[in-house]
């Protein structure tokens, strides 16, 4: 499967280099108060997607990343075993930029050719799969024009 997420550190404040430096272990948490609340925690994606829609690779799709946490699809636990992370430079209730739609419509057809076992329907959500815990990529994220540009095409 294949879970969107949207991150951005501080909470609402983009294009700073905190999140490839949490991703590379490398953030330091002394740097703003919201770091000391996620102290230590260990996250990795597969994509990061930037407002401008520059795409950065960080772990092999063929390699597990660390982006879900304690999660559950289709009674499947541990999304992080079978899936792949994609995150989504943003913030629950601001809009995402044209440009990472863009880049999805073309990322997401390439998995689907690659691992065929994933189609759209296996695109989720990380609130989807962590409900009550996580709530990204929030309400902004419109599924609706996502699932338009992919029809067809998957
Ligand atoms: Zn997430």
């Amino acid at each position: 499967m294949i879970v969107l997420h949207g991150i951005s550190l501080p909470p609402g404040r983009f294009g700073g280099s905190e999140i490839e430096a949490l991703f590379c272990n490398q953030l330091d948490f002394d740097a703003h108060p919201y770091f000391s609340e996620i102290r230590g925690i260990e996250v990795s994606a597969h994509l990061l997607v930037r407002r401008d829609g520059a795409v950065t690779q960080y772990v092999p799709f063929t390699e597990r990343a660390w982006h879900a946490g304690e999660s559950c699809f289709r009674g499947r636990t541990r999304c992080n075993d079978f899936s792949i992370g994609i995150e989504l430079e943003g913030e629950d209730e601001t809009p995402y930029d044209d440009r990472q739609y863009d880049v999805l419509q073309a990322v997401l057809p390439a998995l689907f050719a690659a691992y065929p076992a994933i189609s759209a329907r296996e695109v989720a959500a990380h609130s989807d799969i962590a409900p009550g815990r996580k709530t990204d990529p929030g309400p902004a994220f419109d599924w609706l024009r996502l699932y338009d540009g992919l029809v067809g095409r998957s």
